[in-house]
This record gives C-alpha cells, sequence and structure tokens, in this order.
C-alpha cells in the first residue's frame, strides 16, 4: 500500500540541499510538497508587501521546478497546524517532513502539529537547514546564550564545521492524483492597484536557479573586492544574497562551504556569521521586534511622533543626500545597502528621534529580503538598544559617512538627483537633543531583560 511522504516547505524554497526533501525522497513514497499560506497562527507576523512579491515569483518557480522533475507543489492557505494535518490525513501521509524554523510562534505551531501527526501515527522529522548551528548549540561555559558578537563567533569557530550541502535531486516523484491546490494567482501577493513592483521586476529575479547564478558571480567576481568595498554603496561589492536566505533560495550550507575556500572570504564570512547571531537572538529573545533587548531603554523620552518627519523619511524627502539615496533606492528596488541602512536607521532613530520601531516596520513592508531575525536584530542594534548593539552616543554623521563612502556622490547621484537640499532638521542640533535624551536611558537601571 502506498504512504506517501507530505513535504512542507516553508523558508525554504529550494530543491538543492534541502534535507527534508532529501528524507523524503530516500523513504523511496511518493511525494506531496506544500506550501502553507499562514496569516492566522496566532502571533504571526502578515508578510510585508515586498516579501509578497518575491513569496508570488519564489513559489511560482519552486511549483515548476518541481514539476520538472515529476512532482508538483500544493498551495493551500490557512493556519498551518489545521491545513498541513487535514492534507496529511487526505493523503493518508505515511511521514511528514520539514526543515527547522526558529521564530517563537512558528516553533510554536511546529511543536503543536508535531505532537498531533505523531499521536495520529504518522512519522514526523525536522531538520537544520536554514542556519549553520542550531541555536541551542551555541552556548558559553555556563550554558547560557551569548549576548555579544565576538565570543559568539569564537564558540561557532570552536564546533564541528557546518555539514557539506546535499546534491539537487534529479526526481522527485509525486503521487498519482495530486491533491487539490489553490491557484497562486489568487492568494493576491502581487500588488494590483496600484501596481508598486516595476522597480522589484527590473531589479530581481526570484528562485533558485537565479539565486545560484548569483551566488556563483559573486564568487569569482566580486568576493575579491568585498573587504575594501563592501561599505561603498555604489561598488555593487557584496553579494546580494540576503534574499536568497531570507527565502531560502539558498543554504547557508552552501554558501558557507563555496565561499570558504576562496581566498579573502573572512569579512564575508563573518556577515553570515552575523546573520547566525541575529538568529539565535531571536531564538532567545523572541519578542526582538517589539521589545527592547536592553530594558533601560523603555525608559527613552521619545517625543511625540511627528507624522509629517516620519513620511518624509520613508520617502526620501528628508533633505539629506545620503539618507534619500537609501530610502528611495528602497522604495525602487526593496533593498537598500548596508552601509546605508544604518545611515538611514541612526537618522530616523536619533535625529528624528523617531522609535526604532516604527523604522523596523518600515523595512519589514519594503525589503524583499525582510527577515524576523534580521530586521528587529539590526534596528536594535543601531538604535542602542540591543545585543552587542553600537553604543548610543555614536550618532552617523550622514554627510560625513556620504563622504566617506560615496566620495564621488555616485549613489547619491543614482538615487536622489532629483531631492530637496534642505534637511527637515538642524543635524548638529538634533544629535545634542539625542544625547540628552540618552541621559535618561544611562540613569535607567541597565542589564540584560530578564537576565
Ligand atoms: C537597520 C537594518 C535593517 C536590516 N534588515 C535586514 C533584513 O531585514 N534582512 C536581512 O537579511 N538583512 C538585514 N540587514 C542586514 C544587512 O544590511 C543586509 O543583510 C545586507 O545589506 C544584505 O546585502 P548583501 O546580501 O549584499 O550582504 P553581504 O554583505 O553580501 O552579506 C552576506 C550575507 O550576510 C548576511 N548579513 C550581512 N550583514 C548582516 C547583518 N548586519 N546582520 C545580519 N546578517 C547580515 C545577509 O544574509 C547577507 O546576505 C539590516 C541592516 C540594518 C542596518
Amino acid at each position: 500500500m502506498v504512504s506517501p511522504s507530505l513535504v512542507w516547505f516553508r523558508d525554504d524554497l529550494r530543491l538543492a540541499d534541502n534535507p527534508a526533501l532529501r528524507a523524503a525522497i530516500d523513504r523511496g513514497e511518493p511525494i506531496v510538497a506544500v506550501f502553507v499560506l499562514d496569516e492566522e497562527s496566532p502571533g504571526f507576523r502578515p508578510l510585508g508587501g515586498a516579501a509578497r512579491w518575491w513569496l508570488h515569483h519564489s513559489l511560482e518557480s519552486l511549483g515548476g521546478r518541481l514539476r520538472d522533475r515529476g512532482g508538483f507543489l500544493v498551495l493551500r492557505r490557512g493556519p498551518a497546524e489545521r491545513v498541513v494535518s487535514e492534507l496529511a490525513d487526505e493523503i493518508d501521509a505515511g511521514a511528514v517532513f520539514w526543515n527547522r524554523r526558529y521564530g517563537g510562534p512558528e516553533r510554536s505551531v511546529d511543536a503543536g502539529l508535531k505532537t498531533a501527526l505523531r499521536a495520529d501515527g504518522i512519522d514526523v522529522t525536522s531538520f537544520a537547514a536554514s542556519l549553520l548551528h542550531e541555536p541551542w548549540t551555541v552556548t558559553t561555559g555556563s550554558g547560557t546564550h551569548y549576548s555579544v558578537f565576538t565570543p559568539f563567533w569564537r564558540a561557532c569557530v570552536a564546533l564541528p564545521a557546518p555539514r557539506t550541502p546535499l546534491a539537487e535531486p534529479r526526481d522527485v516523484a509525486g503521487v498519482d492524483h495530486p491533491p487539490a491546490s489553490d491557484a497562486l494567482d489568487d492568494w493576491g501577493l502581487l500588488p494590483t492597484s496600484p501596481d508598486w513592483a516595476a522597480g522589484l521586476r527590473e531589479t530581481w529575479e526570484p528562485g533558485e536557479p537565479a539565486a545560484r547564478r548569483r551566488l556563483t558571480e559573486f564568487l569569482e567576481n566580486d568576493l575579491p573586492s568585498y573587504d575594501r568595498a563592501r561599505d561603498e554603496p555604489a561598488a555593487g561589492a557584496t553579494s546580494l544574497l540576503s534574499p536568497r536566505l531570507r527565502w531560502g533560495e539558498l543554504s547557508p550550507f552552501t554558501v558557507w562551504h563555496e565561499a570558504v575556500g576562496v581566498e579573502g572570504a573572512g569579512g564575508f564570512l563573518s556577515e553570515l556569521r552575523w546573520r547566525e547571531f541575529a538568529w539565535h537572538t531571536l531564538y532567545h529573545s523572541p519578542d526582538l521586534a517589539t521589545t527592547n533587548l536592553r530594558p533601560e531603554f523603555d525608559a527613552f523620552p521619545w517625543p511625540p511622533l511627528d507624522p509629517a518627519q516620519l513620511d518624509a523619511w520613508q520617502h526620501g524627502e528628508t533633505g539629506v543626500p545620503l539618507v534619500d539615496a537609501g530610502m528611495r533606492e528602497l522604495w525602487h528596488t526593496g533593498y537598500m545597502h548596508n552601509r546605508v541602512r544604518m545611515v538611514v536607521a541612526s537618522f530616523l532613530v536619533k535625529n528624528l528621534l523617531i522609535d526604532w520601531r516604527l523604522g523596523e516596520e518600515w523595512f519589514w513592508d519594503t525589503l524583499v529580503d525582510a527577515d524576523e531575525a534580521n530586521n528587529p536584530f539590526n534596528w536594535q542594534w543601531v538604535a542602542g538598544s540591543g545585543a552587542d548593539a553600537a553604543p548610543y552616543f555614536r550618532v552617523f554623521n550622514p554627510e560625513l559617512q556620504a563622504k566617506k563612502f560615496d566620495p564621488q556622490g555616485l549613489y547619491i547621484s543614482q538615487w536622489a538627483s532629483d531631492a530637496p537640499t534642505e534637511p527637515i532638521v538642524d543635524l548638529g542640533e538634533t544629535r545634542k537633543a539625542a544625547l540628552a535624551a540618552y541621559d535618561v536611558v544611562k540613569r535607567a537601571p541597565r542589564g540584560p531583560r530578564g537576565g
């Protein structure tokens, strides 16, 4: 009797180095692959607009690739715990496989489902696939987790090297009668009125094949200049792999193993470790997007919000050229260079005195790589409220940053040639106001939350 294997795709929209898919193939029974659009499970954060656009195209690509190999991708929508158990029941699954997730609400869904499926006599196996090290394996001598990057990194290096990536399967044989699937177009992931995605279409080709091509191209052409030029937004020296890693079109194991042998890869590999650190931080602090990691920041005296200033920041109309260039790059492409992300975030929090959470939400909606861990982690890093954060008193001066990292003004003229030139705030005065506000934080009780 046939007892199909159910493979549940989540943040791992790839065939290569996909241990859940590999295990299902090795089991030898026909496969049903499913992706569930879950906007209903408790605590799930609805995807932002740019992320929805990316997801649509990446699912389209994955579905096509499964079909080319004799399989198919079933699309279902609803709370995953119910949807996946109903589908397992419907196909009479003998086993269910997935790759692990590390956000709090996701873990709770996965744990509940595992228990329920096992109670029905179905084998359930989950795998490590989107982080090089499982969060519970990187611990201090006293068994707690790291809140500072450098010792975290050292502890990772002392662990066994990340495993070798798995090859891409040639066949993914499906069941004879695929279960019903939603039509991708009916999910409404693409913007229609208005269709603001032209810049995204110009910039990106979502899906595993394009991700694979970009990795090869980066390793061959750009990695040698990465350490020297990674901070220059006009240099095109970074990998642009963040949305690929966000959606799992590439596995970090693949990126790691292909980069590690290349001369001069140290700085790049260290950024991959920052990604790990952000995810480990989220694992231990599931409220990362809403709660200051340092409780003393709860005392920060945010002034009443000036919506016009927030609007000017969001739309690149602040009159500060590097900030406006970054915000316009983001709006057009769904991406912003890392150095510029730091500058625009510092400007919002420290020159406009607007709560980092509002900046985080805007990035969440507009970034194609918007990531449950990296986004709030980095916002808290810039704000000074986070793990191993930049000290609050380090206020980036966007003019000096532009002189240093965009000395010929190439980036600014690409994105903000027609932006206003009169700054909406005085950089020196607002810096002083920020430091005065920080004095209140300094007097508040210190230390890590709950610790
Ligand atoms: C305020 C702010 C918000 C951010 N939000 C996100 C986000 O939502 N999603 C996201 O992936 N990155 C985020 N970052 C981190 C970083 O800016 C991007 O990962 C990077 O710009 C992506 O470009 P790249 O792939 O060319 O990076 P590369 O320099 O080529 O780095 C390689 C990979 O390392 C990881 N990485 C690099 N820098 C960081 C970092 N500081 N923290 C964690 N991982 C990093 C990314 O996965 C990246 O793809 C944010 C940074 C700031 C300052």
